[in-house]
């Protein structure tokens, strides 16, 4: 029996529960828990997740503010920006939608932002916290997927966790977050990158795979074992003159063929992606909770 987990649905739920707390809150006289979000630029993808975001928002009873500007922004301008955020007591968190043109660095401007109001989880502090299993604001995605695993009570102690993608966002942290001792957790984790060599011979060991590459249906059937889980974090637009935007979004995992063999497979879209947002939305109910001295 193959089930699809279904993070849109999850993601929905999780909106509803955090619009109860925030209705609780504002009849008890409270102010709503307030997320801004800075955009620079026109990259179409990352003004879709912006939308998303914000529509998220407002569904779970929070304020935004949306804050985009254009591409040529300085960077000095942009962190002038999040200084005023950083001291703005009527937000209780931001996040910079990456990637930010080639002149900004990220880096300096992930190092910008107060830790405590790093809801993206992005900052070192918040990186090294979680990477000591301390309490701090998790990354939004690997958030996500943690949170699929839980609602759908799927067993991870003594698995074996491929992570094919090592970046800081998601490869990275959701490896090191798979092999805590925890649950979801006590995996024992292979991580695997564009250098491994014999990827196919690990992945047909794996119990559990999280794919993070950008490359439409990389992993393929061939690849996996029969009964495995899988968690697809790709999304990439794939040219379709039928479909009315003319793309599709497409995982890095096979679907159609690799649903066969799995026992748990996250479509996309409507896996891992809504979950990231449902994860801003915690953790920003979080930086309120902190930072009203609830
Ligand atoms: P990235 O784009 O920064 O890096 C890709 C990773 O894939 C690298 O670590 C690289 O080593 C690895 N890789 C590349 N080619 C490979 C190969 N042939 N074999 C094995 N590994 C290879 O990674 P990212 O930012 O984690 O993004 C990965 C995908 O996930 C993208 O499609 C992105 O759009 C998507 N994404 C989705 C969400 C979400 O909310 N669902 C969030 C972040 C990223």
């Amino acid at each position: 029996m193959m089930t699809i987990l279904d993070g849109k649905q999850l993601s929905l739920d999780i909106q509803k529960e955090i619009l109860e707390a925030v209705n609780t809150l504002k009849d008890t006289g409270k102010r709503a828990p307030h997320l801004a979000a800075v955009l620079v630029g026109e990259d179409p993808a990352s003004q879709s997740y912006i939308r998303n975001k914000v529509r998220s928002c407002n569904r779970s009873g929070f304020e935004s503010t949306l804050i985009h500007k254009p591409s040529d922004i300085s960077q000095e301008e942009l962190l002038e920006i999040i200084d005023s955020l950083n001291n703005d007591d009527n937000i209780d968190g931001f996040i910079v939608q990456l990637p930010l043109p080639k002149h900004i660095n990220e880096t300096e401007v992930t190092l910008a932002i107060e830790p405590k109001k790093d809801v993206d989880g992005f900052h070192p502090a918040n990186f090294g916290k979680m990477a000591l299993g301390l309490e701090a604001y998790l990354p939004a995605t690997p958030m996500g997927i943690l949170e699929i695993l839980k609602r759908y009570k799927i067993e991870t102690s003594g698995k074996h966790c491929v992570v094919v993608g090592r970046s800081n966002i998601v490869g990275q942290p959701i490896s090191i977050l798979l092999s805590q001792k925890a649950y979801p957790g006590n995996c024992t984790v292979t991580i695997t990158h564009s250098r491994t060599q014999n990827l196919k011979e690990i992945l047909l060991q794996a119990d559990i795979i999280i794919a993070a590459i950008g490359i439409p249906n990389f992993v393929g059937a061939d690849m996996v074992k029969d009964g495995v889980v899988v968690i697809d974090v790709g999304i990439n637009r794939v040219d379709d003159v039928t479909a009315k935007r003319g793309y599709r979004l497409k995982g890095d995992v096979d679907f159609e063929e690799v649903s066969k063999k799995a026992s748990y497979i996250t479509p996309v879209p409507g896996g891992v992606g809504p979950m990231t947002v449902a994860s801003l939305l915690m953790n920003t109910l979080k930086a309120y909770k902190v930072n009203t001295e609830l």
